[in-house]
């Protein structure tokens, strides 16, 4: 699928040492160094496009960008993979209640997503690659499951045996009870007749009455979601064979760790006999008025909107990174009139005539991002500074800055 338009980043080669980026693993709960490399491999789990794309996707994907930018900043090559569940049940369920054709609805539901990405200033992934034009692939890594004896048939659909793989469950550190109950909050279904394991997932379904089809050796059906991810990051991210790990990073909103996450991974580890990633990194949740956000319960707010209102872009990624990515997190009023607030400041000191020194400034915006991408410490040195050049403090150089906040946090002024 035809990615976002490219994003515009200029060079931060000005003589500015980049520290090693550190992320937390939610592997192992731990602050990690991600290792120093030439080329990194990132690959982030889309959107499913049945549903208004709101601020909660925006902050995940804003994350990842973060992190795409500090690697380019850092002198290396990021492969970055983003897919798209552009077939799936709740797409067709709600193509189905809304009475409109799915592919229609996956298609108005990218169109809003990926203009919220360019809005946001978010640098575009290198594939852009939707579930439909992937489906030769999955079914590729299917029948290799198959060979290997880890898929088998209920009826005619066809499931993943995860007991093949003795590490399940050790990213989400999970206890049974608890895998199962939120497998079946989110789209698995634990106590079907015929299961060999209740957390076997569903990779091959076949085709139902009034639902779309593609013609396989398997029969024709349609792909699940965690195979979808597993074979498109394979496929697409080229692992290199030398590699102990198959990817850099491999990332999405924290609602993913289980089951989706976990489900690639065990299905990776067979499909190669590797793990599927150095780094599991999870971005927070984002709600509004204590609740999380969804179609379901009204309240969802759209960058769109924002933008359609005259909301400037740029507030809505200061809004959004004011906070620490892994935190679970409200929007609200008071924080976008505070960000809005904070860019006009900053705004005001760069124009301004005299400007507090900036070299120590972008080595504590360098390590602060280094350290977990802890923004909130990042829009905590830039307040100070934008006070001290209010307060007549001269030496900076503002050029220099200027490259910094648009390189690394994406905010053009
Ligand atoms: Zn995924």
């Amino acid at each position: 699928m035809k990615s976002w338009a490219q994003v515009n980043i200029p060079s931060i080669d000005v003589g500015i040492s980049v520290p090693q980026l550190h992320l937390t693993n939610s592997k192992t709960g731990k602050l990690q160094e991600v290792p120093n490399k030439s080329e990194y491999r990132m690959y982030v789990c889309g959107i499913t496009p049945y549903d208004a794309t709101h601020l909660g996707h925006a902050a995940t994907y804003l994350t990842f960008d973060l992190i795409n930018r500090y690697l380019i900043a850092s002198g290396s090559k990021v492969h970055y993979v983003q897919n798209i569940t552009d077939i799936d049940d709740p797409l067709l369920e709600r193509a189905k209640l809304d009475g409109v054709d799915w592919v229609e609805l996956a298609h108005s539901q990218i169109d809003l997503f990926t203009s919220d990405m360019v809005n946001l200033r978010v640098i575009p992934p290198e594939h852009y690659i939707g579930a439909v034009e992937a489906i030769p692939l999955i079914i590729s890594a299917i029948k290799t499951l198959q060979d290997l004896g880890s898929i088998y048939p209920i009826d005619t659909d066809f499931y993943f045996s995860n007991s093949a793989e003795s590490d399940f469950g050790g990213l989400s550190h999970l206890d049974r009870a608890e895998m199962e109950f939120i497998f079946s909050q989110r789209g698995g279904n634990p106590t079907l007749e015929g299961k060999r394991d209740s957390l076997d997932c569903l990779v091959w379904m076949s085709q139902r009455e009034g639902e779309p089809g593609w013609t396989s050796s398997l029969g024709t059906g349609r792909p699940g979601w965690h195979i979808e991810c597993t074979a498109i990051a394979l496929e697409y991210l080229h692992p290199n064979s030398l590699d102990l790990e198959l990817i850099d990073i491999q990332g999405g909103g924290s609602d993913l760790i289980f089951p989706h996450h976990e489900m690639c991974r065990s299905q990776a580890k067979i499909l190669t006999g590797k793990e599927l990633a150095t780094n599991y990194v999870h971005a927070g949740m984002i709600g509004l008025d204590g609740e999380k956000m969804s179609k379901s319960k009204g309240n969802l707010v759209l960058v769109s909107e924002l933008v359609r209102q005259g909301v400037d872009p740029m507030a809505i990624r200061f809004a959004l990174i004011s906070d620490h990515y892994r935190s679970d997190r409200m929007w609200g009023n008071e924080l976008l009139r505070k960000a809005t607030l904070s860019i006009e400041r900053l705004r005001k000191a760069l124009d301004g005539t005299s400007l507090a020194p900036t070299s120590e400034l972008i080595n504590e915006i360098l390590a602060a991002l280094a350290d977990d991408l802890d923004t909130p410490r990042v829009i905590s040195v830039l307040d100070l500074w934008v006070q001290r050049s209010f307060d007549g403090e001269t030496g900076g150089d503002r050029s220099a800055l200027e490259l910094v906040l648009d390189a690394l946090l994406g905010l053009k002024l």
